[in-house]
């Protein structure tokens, strides 16, 4: 139910936002969903998931163990994939986000690392930040995944951020990202043995990802993998 209701509102925004390509900003037709067909024809997929040596594995690399990492699109500065994800953090149009997980989750689901993922949990935002913006940009990468892919829904809440005193003192211009294990698993039992897909819009330092990974380290027999949208 939770579920249905905010993609009502997703579809309720699209009404009202203009209907331009997420991409190029050329109109769109009817039947398109916020980007248009030349646009998902020249998405820079990086495809390779599969490949253990990928740019998100080396991102980690010696850092954490996952079972499997990897990005969707290669991000590059004043691309396609950076108009997109700035309509979809910056511009109040969750739309695109839907549309980027559905495609995602249908690449990835048929790769053979991910198959078998049981959860998709998205990094959670900070409630400040979340209000501002008035959703997760994460997490709407996860509804629209689960479009496709209708995995086992977890309580957005399961990982939360963890407000420290240090964070307090930093002020306005933290950038809480870079606050070491500044997540917090609220239930451990609901991810024993699970496969579980952390998501992410982007990868850049991974240190975001990091910390939510090591919230989740200790749960009994849970593997770890991470996806995001682009990789820089
Ligand atoms: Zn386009």
């Amino acid at each position: 139910m939770e579920d249905r209701k905010s993609n009502l509102l997703y579809d309720l925004a699209g009404v009202f936002l203009p209907r331009r390509c997420a991409g190029c900003d050329q109109a769109l037709m009817r039947y398109e969903r916020s980007i248009c067909s030349d646009c998902v024809d020249d998405l820079p997929r990086l495809r390779s998931h599969d490949d253990p040596d990928n740019k998100v594995e080396q991102v980690f690399r010696g850092r954490l163990r996952l079972h499997a990492a990897s990005a969707f699109l290669q991000f590059t500065k004043d691309g396609m994939v950076q108009h997109m994800l700035h309509r979809l953090k910056y511009r109040g149009d969750p739309a695109v986000g839907l549309e980027l997980g559905r495609r995602m989750a249908e690449e990835v689901m048929h790769s053979t690392r991910f198959a078998d993922v049981d959860v998709l949990l998205a990094v959670p935002l900070h409630r400040r930040k979340e209000k501002q913006r008035g959703y997760n940009q994460a997490q709407v990468l996860v509804d629209g995944m689960r479009e496709a892919w209708p995995l086992r829904a977890v309580d957005t809440g399961l990982l939360r951020v963890v407000h420290t005193s240090t964070q307090t003192k930093r002020g306005r211009l933290a950038r809480w990202g870079n606050v070491k294990a500044a997540f917090q698993l609220a239930d451990p039992d609901a991810l024993k043995d699970a496969h579980v897909l952390l998501v992410d819009d982007v990868v850049t330092t991974g240190a975001t990802l990091e910390s939510c990974a090591l919230a989740l380290a200790n749960v009994p027999g849970i593997r770890i993998s991470v996806l995001t949208c682009a990789c820089a």
